[in-house]
């Protein structure tokens, strides 16, 4: 604490990231990285974009990696809004929809950065209890609010929650921003990014930093009506016009067009999950049915707590929430075949040891 610090740096509390630590080589299964590397069209288009241009400022607006995802996603451009990772994009729509003198609502058990931005800005919050399943409880967003932001696929859970239970969401809420972060949405779930021209109160967030194995190159997007877009237009504009340089824009582009490199991905990934599941499921372990790259996992005979820092002692790095409700549950992200199949082999080890 420093007599120097703004009373709202004193009153905040920051988000804590998974670590990324550097004293020996750990398999990653902390921070839903995905185990392969991004598209080598991708990698030409960094190449490409390391030139002389450097010295110019890039694009403020994004032109043409919005015109890819309009294309992709049959939108237009002007409903589509880019930032700096998609936290960056959902710290803008906190502040561009949300009011201090009214309650936002999201889940008691959802992305740990939502607390953080109303924190940060001041705003009131209600958390909506999840089920004993981790449901969500679509009726408690039915009360009145000041909008609402819900991950789908939920995190840490990875539950999905279905189209129908969002449209009865956005109904509720039809004068406050509905938020779906759908940072995971490509592992299995269903964007509800359709519903767009149907909901102008609609906000679909999603992110390159999972699907499209670009975590490193921090790029996220918002998508939806056109005032919700230019509303986080003359937010962006009044911190720093140049989120996206132009390298991170080139690899935006090419990640979003090679549909083929991508699909092959996922499809990897959600068969490895698939798969390891099942193993869990015979070791004893309740899995929580996952959407997402990660699962969410308990153990009636073992702590979380301990599983997690025996993993770790084998060089096998999980998540752990010392958190209420979720304190005997491990989030493990969907590494490689190898990985998982050297997590499975840990965690037998363990429990035997116990
Ligand atoms: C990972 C994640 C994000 C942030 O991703 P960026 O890397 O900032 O694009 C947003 N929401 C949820 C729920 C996440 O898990």
């Amino acid at each position: 604490m420093s007599k120097y610090w703004s009373e709202i740096t004193k009153s905040i509390e920051p988000y804590v990231c998974g670590e990324q630590p550097k004293d020996k080589k750990y398999i990653k299964l902390n921070t839903n990285e995905n185990p392969y590397p991004p598209s080598p069209k991708v990698l030409e288009a960094i190449k490409n974009a390391a030139n002389g241009d450097l010295r110019l400022y890039p694009d403020p607006d994004c032109d043409e990696f919005r015109k890819t995802i309009a294309e992709h996603y049959n939108l237009s451009k002007d409903e589509i809004f880019i930032g700096n990772g998609s936290d960056e994009v959902l710290a803008f729509s906190f502040l561009t929809f949300f009011n201090t003198n009214e309650t936002i609502i999201f889940p008691d058990i959802s992305y740990s950065f939502y607390p953080v931005y109303a924190g940060l800005y001041n705003l009131n919050y209600r958390l909506a209890k999840l089920e004993d399943d981790f449901s969500i409880p679509v009726s408690e967003f039915a009360e009145k609010n000041g909008g609402v932001i819900i991950p789908n696929p939920n995190a840490p859970t990875g539950r999905c929650l279905d189209t129908d239970s969002i449209k009865r969401i956005l109904n509720y809420n039809s004068n406050k921003v509905v938020i779906i972060d759908e940072a995971y949405i490509d592992f299995g779930g269903n964007s509800v990014v359709g519903l767009i021209k149907e909901y102008d109160n609609l906000l679909v967030v999603q992110t390159l930093s999972k699907s499209r194995s670009l975590a490193g190159i921090r790029v996220g997007f918002a998508m939806g009506n056109e005032e919700l877009i230019q509303g986080l237009n003359r937010v962006k504009n009044s911190f720093n016009s140049y989120t996206i340089d132009k390298v991170a824009a080139a690899a935006s582009v090419a990640a979003i067009k090679d549909e083929e490199y991508f699909i092959e991905c996922v499809t990897k990934v959600i068969n490895t999950r698939e798969r390891i599941v099942k193993k869990l499921k015979s070791l004893g372990f309740n899995v929580i049915p996952s959407k997402a790259n990660f699962i969410f996992i308990a153990h009636k005979d073992y702590a979380a707590s301990d599983l997690f820092t025996k993993l770790r002692e084998k060089s096998v790095l999980v998540r752990y929430f010392n958190k209420e409700r979720i304190n005997n549950y491990l989030r493990v992200s969907i590494g490689s075949d190898e990985e998982m199949d050297f997590f499975i082999e840990k965690l037998k080890e363990i429990m035997n040891e116990i």
